[in-house]
């Protein structure tokens, strides 16, 4: 190795590999294989359980039609394929959240196979391949606490048992931090335009892991991998990734043999450690479920849940840049957040003749900005929003009803507090003055009132006709519209 090699950041001499599953819970309305509702997010601990959510003994499984659906649509909106017939199979392992000893789930025929996925990166589009689509049940929720008498104790909870989960697992295509995170937002967008997940990262509806290996630049063969869990949002999917690499990088360089194992991810302290030797998948011991039929998905269903696919977030950007005409960034900003994406078609829907642009434009700006305001993604600071009346206030504006400055502190009235537009600018006495008949007799006012600057314009100084458009200005509290008063005046003194 030359001195310029050496002398070259560690990092520099590997190519990453990284490979994402995701977990994601399908909204559905009941649990995977029973009965109990799904809606687990404030109910009482065991509160929403029954025998079959329980594992005991003597239960049968009965499958969710719903969640078929949905993982039947995400595959055919990544291309994926589905195969005629797929079947359940049991994961086997014992551990306190899985009363049965094993996880009914899916092995050798997923019910989605062999999709992609496009999305943005820094560096351009980057398309990786998806190698699978699953379903699969969830297990319950342990919690350890320190009881009454100070003693820790490990308290389960079973309402998260059987919640219908999705597993999504790419190719090893991915090369960077940076194109895993891009991957997740952008399936993230694709899940919740296809309703199929809520999908929410801070909640655990989604769940992301990354499997990490190196190799030498200019190598094939793949390096040893860990899997690294427990990233509670985007921004630390991206570190514990960077982390990762240049962990694995500093410690091949150092001659060390890597152990392939589950790391977890401390945002805290922006590191991974060691949580386990990695099982492999013969540990699980799979096999097919006896308690459940094969399944078959037949064509008239399969065309029936493509049939009723909505705009999904590719095709959204498409038509915004090509037949909106806005630019590729706009686009992208739009669809990236689900309600400026709403804001914006509900505006345009009210005001169809809109200048697509100037919409858009409010939306990046003024929405996105008091969306986020209010911390990420909750939206709270512009909860009141509505599409119809930004549509209205940017009618407003482009006919000169009211200015722009005016419009922003309408725009922001209405959203915290959802009055529509039309009464916010007559209670704060917004209304750009543009009527000829009232602007005319105060016009004249200001001329009676100051023949100084008249005889100054009928000299040609121009400083004076400025003066007398600011007296106009003064005398309609900034109401009157300047090129309207500035034509009335040369009316009025007969210069045209
Ligand atoms: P497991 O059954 O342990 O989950 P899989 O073979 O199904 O393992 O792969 C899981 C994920 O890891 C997939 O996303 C795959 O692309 C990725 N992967 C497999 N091998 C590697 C590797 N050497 N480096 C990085 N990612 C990998
Ligand atoms: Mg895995
Ligand atoms: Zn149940």
């Amino acid at each position: 190795m030359g001195a310029a090699a050496a002398g070259a950041p560690v990092a520099a001499r590997y190519e990453a590999v990284i490979g994402i599953e995701i977990h994601v819970q399908l909204k559905t309305a009941s649990k995977m294989f029973c009965g109990c509702s799904t809606d687990i997010k404030d109910a009482a601990p065991n509160s929403r359980t029954c025998p079959v959510c329980l594992g005991l003994p003597g239960t049968l499984p009965v499958i969710n039609r719903r969640a078929v659906e949905l993982v039947l649509a995400t595959g055919i909106a990544i291309g994926a394929t589905t195969p005629e017939f797929t079947r359940w199979d049991r994961k086997n392992y014992f551990y306190p959240d899985l009363p049965k000893g094993y996880q009914i789930s899916q092995y050798d025929l997923p019910l989605a196979a062999n999709g992609h996925l496009t999305f943005d990166t820094s560096d351009g589009p980057v398309t990786v391949g998806i190698r699978r689509a699953h379903l699969e049940e969830d297990t319950a929720r342990l919690i350890h606490a320190t009881d009454a008498a100070g003693r820790r104790v490990s308290l389960v909870d079973f309402n998260r048992s059987g919640m219908p989960l999705m597993e999504i697992v790419t190719e090893p295509d991915l090369r960077t931090g940076e194109q895993a995170r891009r991957y997740a937002e952008e399936l993230r967008l694709l899940l919740l335009a296809i309703g199929a997940s809520d999908a929410a990262m801070e909640e655990g509806q989604m769940r992301v892991e990354a499997n990490v290996s190196l190799r030498p630049v200019g190598t094939d063969a793949f390096g040893t991998r860990t899997e690294v869990k427990n990233m509670n949002s985007f921004r630390s999917v991206e570190r514990a990734i960077a982390f990762e690499i240049e962990r694995q990088a500093r410690a091949l360089g150092a001659g060390e043999v890597l152990v392939q194992e589950t790391r977890g991810w401390d945002d805290d302290r922006g590191i991974t450690y060691t949580m386990r030797i990695k099982e492999d998948s013969d540990d699980y011991r799979y096999f097919p479920e006896p308690d459940l039929p094969p399944l078959r998905a037949d064509r008239a269903w399969l065309d029936a849940i493509r049939a009723g696919l909505p705009e999904l977030p590719a095709a959204r950007r498409a038509r915004y840049r090509d037949e909106l005409g806005l630019s590729a960034y706009d686009a992208a900003v739009l669809v990236g957040d689900p309600g400026a994406t709403a804001v914006f078609e509900a505006a345009l829907a009210a005001e169809p003749g809109l200048a697509p642009k100037a919409v858009a434009n409010w939306v990046t700006g003024e929405y996105l900005r008091l969306a986020k305001g209010a911390g990420e993604g909750s939206g709270a600071g512009a909860s009141g929003v509505d599409g119809a009346q930004l549509g209205r206030l940017v009618r407003l504006v482009a006919d000169g009803a009211i200015s722009g400055t005016n419009a922003k502190q309408v725009f922001e009235r209405h959203a915290l507090s959802g009055e529509p537009v039309d009464e916010i600018v007559a209670d704060l006495g917004l209304a750009q003055i543009s009527d000829r008949g009232a602007l005319i007799g105060i016009i004249d006012e200001v001329l009676a009132a100051n023949p100084g600057a008249v005889a100054d314009v009928r000299a040609g100084k121009g400083q004076a006709s400025g003066f007398l458009v600011g007296q106009v200005m003064k005398a309609t509290r900034g109401q009157a519209q300047a090129s309207v008063v500035q034509a009335l005046l040369r009316e009025r003194l007969g210069l045209d």
